[in-house]
């Protein structure tokens, strides 16, 4: 059973490091793909060229055997649609292997904004990181997704390799790669936001104006 987790990682902090492995540990996954978003449909071009932000990847997750850089999106050279990374997965891991896409309550919300989205449960499994607050309202096309695909049960993910929605909490870390960027702004101390190989990758490319 493998994850992914997908972002612009502009750049890559403790948070997402902490999310890929606790979600590996909780759900059992043998591997957690930091798949970096190239062309990002939903939101605006990364400061960073999406290179850069890969080799930020690679750095940090450096002897972390169990977490894997990769960049398909980026040799796609297309809008980082989803759908195609997994129909692409799919072809090399075959559809028997649970894949489970990691993805914050945010991206759930906008879900139904995404290309081809109504494929996507039968291409993975979605695991959101968030418990959904008492009452909470979704959309229509929401609401009849979760109708249909909604597990309480986590032992279900493993029966099949598709298919299934999950709420998952996780204590998130108050660090966002925003937080980041602005902090090299204000020239103010980034240490232990995120790990110390890439602030040196940072400071020796130049990124985000640090010298
Ligand atoms: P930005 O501030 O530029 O929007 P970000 O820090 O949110 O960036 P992304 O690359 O957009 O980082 O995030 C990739 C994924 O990691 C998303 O699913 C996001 O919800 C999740 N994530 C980001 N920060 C954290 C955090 N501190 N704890 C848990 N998950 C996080």
């Amino acid at each position: 059973m493998i994850g992914i987790l997908g972002g612009t990682f502009d750049p890559i902090h403790h948070g997402h490091l902490r999310l890929a492995l606790e979600m590996s540990e909780r759900l059992g996954l043998e591997k957690v793909h930091l798949i970096v978003s190239a062309n990002p449909p939903h939101r605006q071009m990364p400061q960073t060229p999406a290179e850069m932000r890969f080799e930020m990847v690679k750095l940090a997750i450096k002897n972390e055997k169990t977490l894997i850089a990769d960049d398909r999106e980026i040799k796609r050279n297309r809008p980082s649609y989803t759908v195609e990374t997994l129909l692409e997965m799919r072809e090399e891991f075959g559809k028997e292997l649970p894949i489970c896409l990691i993805l914050g309550m945010d991206a759930f919300f906008g879900l139904p904004t995404w290309f081809e989205w109504e494929k996507l449960l039968d291409l993975t499994h979605l695991i959101i990181t968030q418990r959904p607050e008492i009452n909470q309202t979704f959309s229509k096309p929401l609401q009849k997704l979760l109708e249909k695909h909604q597990t309480y049960n986590m032992d279900k993910i493993k029966e099949k390799s598709m298919g299934y929605i999950l709420f998952e909490a996780m204590p998130m870390l108050a660090i966002s790669a925003t937080q980041i960027r602005q902090c090299f702004l204000e020239k103010k101390n980034p240490h232990y936001l995120l790990p110390e190989s890439v602030l040196k990758f940072i400071s020796q490319q130049g990124l985000y104006n640090v010298c």
